[in-house]
């Protein structure tokens, strides 16, 4: 995930073995991605997670393509709305936590692009919708793992609707705006999910992240994921790194 970024800092994906010499925090003990060891997960029981109101309406987001991948961030406040509005609490994490950006990540083609993996199982695209805890200033992140569908009728809209307007933006600095309804992007309640603690996975790479990963996978069409790796990015996404000793949890 990214939660602030310029393209002018030096790293990209072409090398992510190189970052840990620009950035410290990058050859920490406790990084993400990670592959997710099923059959060595704890079961949890999670308190369901609140979501604000406006969690569930139709918001104006600015995308942008910032060198590393295009990130949406609600749009300027010009139309009385606020990340103030948009936030969530409960799920096992404490405090209330306000939304940061949703972003992509995706591979040349399907057998990789996810950046978690699933007992070595690689997905062709990873969301991640970041939140901030304003007070701690810890991020949660929640990703979702994507799988390719050939019928139209199963493809997740909103997400349809992310590749449509992400896909146009060719060039650093694009930007365009574009509807979204976090609810519809995420579907979070009454879904299975891993939780574990990590990083973010793009440089700085700090820790102490905490992490929930959507076991339900996300239906898109080839042709969304391919207008991102023809027009915007050929790959987006860091490899996993090492578990070193952390327990995955799983919700009951
Ligand atoms: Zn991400």
């Amino acid at each position: 995930m990214a939660c602030v970024e310029k393209h002018d800092e030096h790293w990209s994906y072409n090398d992510p073995n190189q970052w840990p010499k620009f950035f410290l925090a990058a050859s920490g003990l406790s990084q993400s991605p990670i592959d997710i060891p099923t059959a060595d997960t704890v079961f949890q029981s999670y308190p369901p997670f609140i979501f604000s109101e406006k969690y569930h309406s139709n918001e104006l987001f600015k995308l942008v393509n910032n060198g590393h991948q295009v990130a949406a961030t609600l749009a300027d406040h010009t139309y009385g709305q606020s990340e103030k509005d948009l936030w969530f609490t409960g799920g096992g994490i404490k405090g209330v936590f306000y939304f940061v950006n949703f972003h992509l990540h995706w591979g040349k083609n399907d057998r990789h692009g996810s950046e978690h993996e699933i007992d070595g199982h690689r997905y062709p695209a990873e969301a991640h919708v970041v939140f901030k805890n304003h007070e701690t200033g810890q991020i949660a992140v929640f990703a979702f793992l994507f799988t390719v569908t050939n019928h139209w009728y199963e493809e997740n809209l909103e997400w349809e609707k992310y590749c449509d307007a992400a896909g146009q933006l060719m060039n650093i600095d694009d930007t365009i705006q574009c509807m979204f309804n976090l609810s519809r992007l995420m579907q979070a309640n009454e879904r299975r999910f891993f939780r574990y603690i990590g990083s973010l996975t793009t440089p700085p790479c700090s820790e102490g992240v905490i992490w929930t990963i959507f076991t339900n996978t996300v239906p898109v069409k080839e042709e969304s994921l391919n207008q991102l790796r023809q027009n915007v990015m050929r790959k987006v996404y860091r490899p996993v790194q090492p578990l070193n000793n952390r327990v995955v949890f799983i919700s009951n």
